[in-house]
């Protein structure tokens, strides 16, 4: 008889569903037949990426036979350069992905507990389940993190505390003092992960990072990423800010070559492109602008977000708005999987591929709701 493997597999593995990515553009053209779409669904740049991200790309090209250099030197010292803090703080991850899963490798054993919100980013429940750790997931407020609740769900089983500022995929954000309220009650024995991977479209005066309160809790691990404002998600690229014995752990369990030398190139050359990432951040707030016009001509309410996606509310299902819009070629993130069945998160884009978002959406909710009026 054939050897069953998922029996062999860990509890942890056993129990994962893994995860979705947005529909990639190639994918829905292939099974529709259609051209020219659009995919506003994974939080992507898209504006293209930096042009000296381009140029150190393509100058690292004739490099590729060698291996990267596995302690990132020039890429960290950039790092600290540009944002002061210690060489011996930062852990390289392939995407900041990749740095949560060490995180979750270096400090989860099965029966330790880790905190999370409703409504956060997925990936805080794979690394608690692929560990075999308990998720303890504590009830949003206004679709927001409820840092009183999550700060009172500590027991002495706590090991990890997931948070996100601001939230996917709510676009919610919390203070700079209700940060510090919440640091305040949370044991230094319990980890905390501050995850800022859309900090750079933050405007909010109360909106702080958490790199300024490591001094007081060096419990506090702050992770970030190059794939949003600093657009190049397809080469993941992220980082880990810790204490250097925290960041000495993460290093134990990474892979010595997980970021790569296009990659580590395209990093530094962005750093230094300050005027690539206003143009991200204006283009993000005149996008998000334009789509709360539109969503206010449709009549319909969203989630005030701060990152660079807005999570909208259909009022009813939005599994036939989403399957509507692909037939039009557009491609958003359904939000089922997150428990909210009639929201839809709609990546900001260019502004004619926003309008032509709204446009769609409603040609789509006129449909669905004729369907539904001769139900
Ligand atoms: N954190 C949050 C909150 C995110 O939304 C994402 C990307 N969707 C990530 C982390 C991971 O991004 P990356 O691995 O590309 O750095």
């Amino acid at each position: 008889m054939a050897c069953d493997f998922y029996q062999l597999a860990t509890p942890g593995a056993q129990g994962l569903h893994p995860y979705q990515p947005g529909k990639p553009v190639e994918e829905l053209e292939r099974e529709l037949g259609i051209k020219d779409s659009i995919k506003l669904a994974s939080n992507e740049n898209p504006q293209g990426p930096s042009e000296a991200a381009i140029a150190a790309i393509q100058a690292s090209l004739s490099d590729s036979c060698r291996y990267p250099d596995a302690s990132g030197f020039k890429l960290k010292q950039a790092l600290s350069a540009h944002y002061g803090i210690s060489v011996d703080s930062i852990t390289l991850g392939n995407g900041s992905n990749d740095v949560l899963d060490l995180i979750g490798r270096a400090f989860l054993l099965p029966g330790d507990e880790v905190i999370y919100s409703q409504y956060s980013f997925v990936v805080y429940m794979l690394v608690t389940q692929s560990s075999g750790a308990s998720a303890v997931v504590v009830p949003a407020r206004d679709w927001g993190h409820d840092l009183e609740a999550m700060a009172a769900a500590v027991t002495e089983k706590t090991r990890l505390i997931f948070l996100a500022n601001p939230n996917n995929p709510t676009g919610t954000w919390f203070s700079d003092q209700a940060m510090r309220a919440f640091m305040a009650k949370v044991p230094e024995n319990v980890i905390v992960v501050l995850d800022e991977a859309y900090l750079e479209y933050v405007a909010e005066p109360d909106y702080m990072s958490g790199l300024g309160l490591q001094n007081d809790y060096p419990n506090l691990v702050v992770t970030r990423t190059f794939s949003k404002a600093l657009g190049l998600a397809a080469l993941r690229v992220g980082y880990a800010v810790a204490d250097p014995a925290i960041t000495d752990l993460l290093n134990r369990v990474r892979q010595p070559f997980n970021v790569n030398i296009p990659a580590l190139e395209a990093a530094v050359a962005v750093l230094g492109d300050s005027e690539y990432l206003q143009r991200s951040v204006d283009l993000n707030r005149a996008g998000i602008q334009q789509l709360e016009q539109g969503f206010t001509q449709l009549g319909l309410s969203w989630i005030p977000s701060v990152g660079n996606f807005i999570t909208v509310d259909c009022g009813c299902d939005a599994a036939p708005i989403y399957a509507g819009l692909l037939q039009e070629g557009v491609i958003v993130r359904p939000v089922a999987n997150y428990q909210m069945p009639e929201h839809l998160r709609v990546t900001v884009g260019l502004p004619e591929e926003n309008a032509r978002f709204l446009s769609a959406l409603a040609r789509v909710l006129k449909l669905t709701s004729g369907k539904a009026d001769t139900l």
